[in-house]
């Protein structure tokens, strides 16, 4: 019922170059793994998977195996920090340039793929922390008519609540640290390719096999075996994060202290029919904004007591963060940068009643 953990560096061979049942180093290929990378395939209806040490590690890899020095890569202009900070502090140095650009507005897209070809589109929806949507169908056609191939990051929905490659994405990147794993225990990334997918070296997956083994930052066994232990819960846990999401959002749209709540299951939001055309539902993670400010936004981070006050998202547990000064200073200062009267929720499982008098207590 349950793939071991193969908790091992190498594997007994069968005689110089006989290797056994393929295996060679757990580098290049570990059992435990492949079950992680066989099952995040399947989910998300993909090619080929590939587990990294964490979602970061991941994004790398895909960047290094699909471009080379001299590429562009266009990026959402509300991309998570961590991704920008990977493109403006690492990757530029590397001779890869990137712009921001606004994924919500297809016509954006296009002019900036019309003024600059780019090797890469990427993009984020939901976006973390400000719940932007942007229509995958839309970008993939844009992407694919100037010739550059489309990765999703799907960390905010998980595959079960989307599937960016049955939309025509060539590649998804997960933080599998966050609802893929779901219990807030392991930090964990991983890569999924579309089948038949040409990077700038030739197949992107063969590239992608290539540069993980080359580079190293693997899953490790244990890491791939609780996040497979996590996938099994995945479609009920996302079921429940939604419905939480969806009460928590209701109670503070209507509160006075709030300015605005980004959800996109509210009808208000401006990305709600693409996310109900492109969704199952709309997923665990609410920001909102605060009447009173960065100083109120900070205090009452301070004050929940369901919410635990910590960084990442997506587990069983709710968390509650303020992004300008936590899970987003990368891009303070940058054209990303988010507003400081912001709040960023991770919607846990608790009992519904409880995340909101929680909220309350913490607003009043
Ligand atoms: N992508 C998104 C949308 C994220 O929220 C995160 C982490 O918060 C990452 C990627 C990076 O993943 P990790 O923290 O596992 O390296």
């Amino acid at each position: 019922m349950v793939p071991p953990i193969y908790q091992v560096s190498t594997y007994k061979q069968d005689g110089v170059g006989g290797l056994r049942e393929g295996y060679e180093y757990s580098r290049t290929a570990n059992p435990t793994r492949l079950a992680l990378e066989e099952c995040l395939a399947a989910l998300e209806g993909g090619d080929r998977a590939f587990a990294f040490a964490s979602g970061m590690a991941a994004e790398d890899c895909l960047l290094r195996a699909g471009c080379v020095p001299g590429d562009h890569v266009l990026i959402p202009d509300d991309a998570y920090g961590g991704t920008f900070r990977l493109f403006a502090r690492v990757l530029a140095g590397w001779g890869i340039s990137y712009r921001p650009v606004r994924l919500a507005d297809p016509r954006a897209v296009r002019d900036a793929l019309a003024e600059r070809p780019a090797r890469l589109l990427w993009a984020e929806t939901p976006t973390n922390p400000l719940l932007s949507i942007a229509d995958i169908g839309a970008l993939a056609q844009l992407a694919h008519e100037a010739g550059a191939l489309l990765v999703v990051d799907n960390t905010f929905a998980s595959p079960y609540l989307q599937q960016p490659l049955a939309l025509g994405a060539d590649a998804v990147v997960h933080s599998t640290t966050k609802y893929l794993g779901g219990h807030s225990d392991v930090v964990g990334g991983a890569v999924v390719t579309a089948a038949g997918v040409a990077g700038a070296h030739g197949p992107l997956a063969e590239q992608i096999a290539f540069v993980q083994n080359a580079t190293g930052a693997i899953a490790g066994p244990f890491d791939a075996w609780l996040t497979l232990r996590g996938v099994k819960t995945l479609a009920v846990r996302m079921e429940r994060h939604g419905q939480n999401a969806a009460r928590v959002a209701g109670m503070l749209a209507a509160h006075p202290a709030v300015t605005e709540v980004l959800y996109p299951g509210l009808p208000g939001h401006p990305g709600h029919e693409v996310a109900a055309k492109q969704m199952r539902g709309f997923g665990g993670m609410v920001s909102f904004r605060l009447r009173g400010g960065e100083a109120a936004a900070v205090a009452v981070c301070g004050r929940t007591r369901l919410f635990t006050l910590g960084e990442s998202l997506g587990g069983v547990e709710s968390l509650i963060e303020h992004p300008f000064r936590m899970t987003h200073a990368s891009v303070t200062g940058s054209p990303l940068e988010v507003p400081a009267d912001l709040v960023r929720l991770s919607v846990g499982i608790e009992t519904a009643e409880d995340l909101i008098e929680d909220l309350r207590q913490a607003l009043s």
